[in-house]
């Protein structure tokens, strides 16, 4: 890995970012710079603990599942949050269900970005990378099994109002939840040792970049931070016209690269 190529930045097109605040204090780091272009240069945000945000987000499945067991309880009368056994604390629960999946699996996401599974490990890498589309299933699917089977226990509008309510949550919570763009530690580790030196992303961009003029980004501020830092702020790709334009800087993991 010693011998892998480091982007040669002498004979880029980066600019070097400097210093816009004339009033700021001269030990105190300004947040924000601004380049010659006047475009703000944003730092991203640190990140956290992987190991903490993948205890979050079980903390949170849990919950969900919990509240799917209290949405059924309700809706099947055999808890009466209500003097007269009213079904509306039951889509309460099943909207709280939606919530704590939906949150704990952006948790996990992140935590997967600090913190990939390695792609050797084939088992490892596929359940880490579906954790919050599998969770989704437990979340509402034996739910909407359960209302589906059980006809008579349940009148009819209540039960059709809570199938399509909880087949709704359960299509929100997956795509919410899964994760269209899987890292590994393999691509993650080349990307920071190959392209090495500082990537830029924008506030909505789905990539980072080479070159702070790259054609996509040109007119937009943008966040300059490392690779890691990139990925860790969902930035997962490099971007493909950058690529392109540095045909010297080749990977061997197929996912460092936008396709
Ligand atoms: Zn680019």
């Amino acid at each position: 890995m010693a011998e892998l190529k480091k982007r040669d930045t002498d004979n880029t097109t980066k600019r070097t970012p400097k210093a816009a605040s004339t009033g700021a204090k001269a030990d105190s780091k300004p947040k924000t710079k601004v380049d010659e272009d006047g475009r703000k240069v944003k730092e991203p945000k640190p990140s956290g603990n992987a190991t903490g945000l993948r205890v979050g987000a079980v903390i949170l499945w849990l919950l969900a599942i919990g509240f799917e067991v209290l949405c059924a309880l309700i809706l099947f009368g055999k808890i009466n949050v209500t003097k007269d056994g009213a079904a509306w604390p039951g889509y309460i629960a099943l909207g709280l269900d939606l919530v704590c999946v939906i949150i704990g699996s952006q948790l996990w996401k992140k935590a997967n970005r600090i913190d990939p599974a390695s792609s050797k490990n084939k088992v490892k890498f596929w359940l880490w990378n579906n954790m919050g589309l599998i969770v989704s299933i437990f979340a509402f699917v034996p739910l909407i099994v359960l209302l589906l089977a059980q006809k008579d226990k349940l009148d009819a509008k209540t039960r059709v109002i809570a199938i399509v309510a909880a087949v709704i949550a359960l299509l929100i919570g997956g795509l919410a939840s899964y994760d269209f763009n899987p890292v590994s530690q393999e691509g993650k580790t080349e990307a920071e040792a190959v392209i090495g030196d500082t990537v830029y992303w924008t506030q909505f961009g789905k990539v980072y970049h080479l070159d702070s003029d790259c054609q996509h980004i040109a007119k937009s501020d943008y966040y300059e931070g490392t690779v890691k830092e990139a990925i860790e702020s969902n930035r997962e790709r490099l971007c493909k016209t950058c690529a392109a334009k540095h045909p010297d800087i080749t990977f061997t993991q197929d996912d460092v690269v936008e396709k």
